[in-house]
């Protein structure tokens, strides 16, 4: 079977110098084995997501020199996320829960993302006649119970009992959205992605994405969880911080790419350089492992490796 990678940014802010560096990480290792790559815009959240960060992101990406085979809109995907709400109704696995974001961290069971989970609490309760469709309540998946071992290929342990340790999660929301954790297995099944390069801050809802795959009965991928570059207060670098292409070292885009690539270790010295150059010398073993901290200050670029 052919390789399949995806790169799959949130469409809820410009583009930042870490969006830009898991692009980049994405797009080398598509291409240094000859994957075709899929760029999805996931843009479910109607709160956070707007069409002109989809359109900035994908300007910056071409800017850049990162191409991609094929290009998916998340929102145009409701028809497979219904499918597969469906499926999850026939194996009797939705039930409606109205527990909200605030009674869920009044639990006070932390979970390993950072957050709180969700005590399965609303378990027991059942569909209104009608199914899922006819639910004005959020609407959660009941994950079969035990552990799932995702495999990430850089070693990180991906183990958990989802269920517990990060409970059962929403599907569809009470706005009607469908969840990322829904969407996210759905649509990289469909597409047939075999590998998901990502960013270390999402590996603690891989458990809950296997889980998810196995109930609706779709392949699991090889998962490569990356460094993320941090802010200086220690904190993921922040959409807030403004687009990467109109920071100030982005006088060009071999200048941001050489950023780029120092960045993530893949060179000494932030001189420019094209992703084709990259390219020819990528290999995983030369990508830093430690999250870095990156300070930008009077147009020039601090690096500092993250003691987290
Ligand atoms: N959309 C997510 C983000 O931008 C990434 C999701 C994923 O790669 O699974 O952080």
């Amino acid at each position: 079977m052919s390789a399949v990678c995806r790169f799959a940014p949130s469409t809820t802010g410009p583009a930042h110098l870490g969006t830009l560096a898991a692009a980049l990480l994405a797009w080398l290792d598509a291409r240094s084995r000859g994957a075709r790559l899929v760029l999805r815009l996931e843009d479910l959240d109607p709160d956070r997501c707007r069409p002109a960060f989809a359109r900035a992101i994908e300007e910056d990406l071409a800017w850049l020199g990162l191409d991609f085979d094929e290009r998916v809109e998340q929102h145009t995907r409701r028809a497979h996320h219904e499918a597969a709400m469906d499926r999850l109704e026939a194996v009797g696995a939705l039930y409606p829960c109205s527990t909200t974001r605030e009674e869920v961290r009044a639990i006070g069971r932390r979970a390993p993302d950072g957050g709180f989970a969700y005590d399965n609490r609303a378990r027991g309760r059942a569909l209104p006649p009608g199914g899922w469709r006819a639910s004005v309540e959020p609407i959660r998946a009941r994950l079969p119970d035990g552990v799932f071992r995702p495999v990430d290929e850089g070693g990180l342990d991906l183990s958990q009992e989802p269920a517990v340790a990060m409970g059962d999660p929403v599907v569809r929301r009470r706005d009607g959205a469908f969840s990322y954790q829904l969407a996210v297995v759905v649509d990289d099944g469909a597409a047939g992605v075999t590998r998901v390069v990502r960013g270390r801050d999402i590996a603690p809802s891989t458990a809950t994405q296997a889980a998810l795959q196995a109930l609706l009965g779709l392949p699991a991928p090889v998962y490569r969880h990356h460094l993320l570059l941090l802010e200086e207060r220690g904190g993921k670098l922040a959409k807030t911080h403004g687009a990467a292409r109109g920071a100030a070292l982005a006088s060009s885009a071999p200048a941001l790419t050489g950023t780029l690539a120092c960045c993530v270790g893949l060179r000494d010295r932030p001189d420019p350089c094209t992703p084709a150059e990259l390219l020819r010398e990528f290999d995983w073993s030369r990508v830093t492992t430690a999250d870095r901290v990156v300070s930008l200050r009077d147009g020039s670029l601090k690096l500092t490796t993250s003691g987290r």
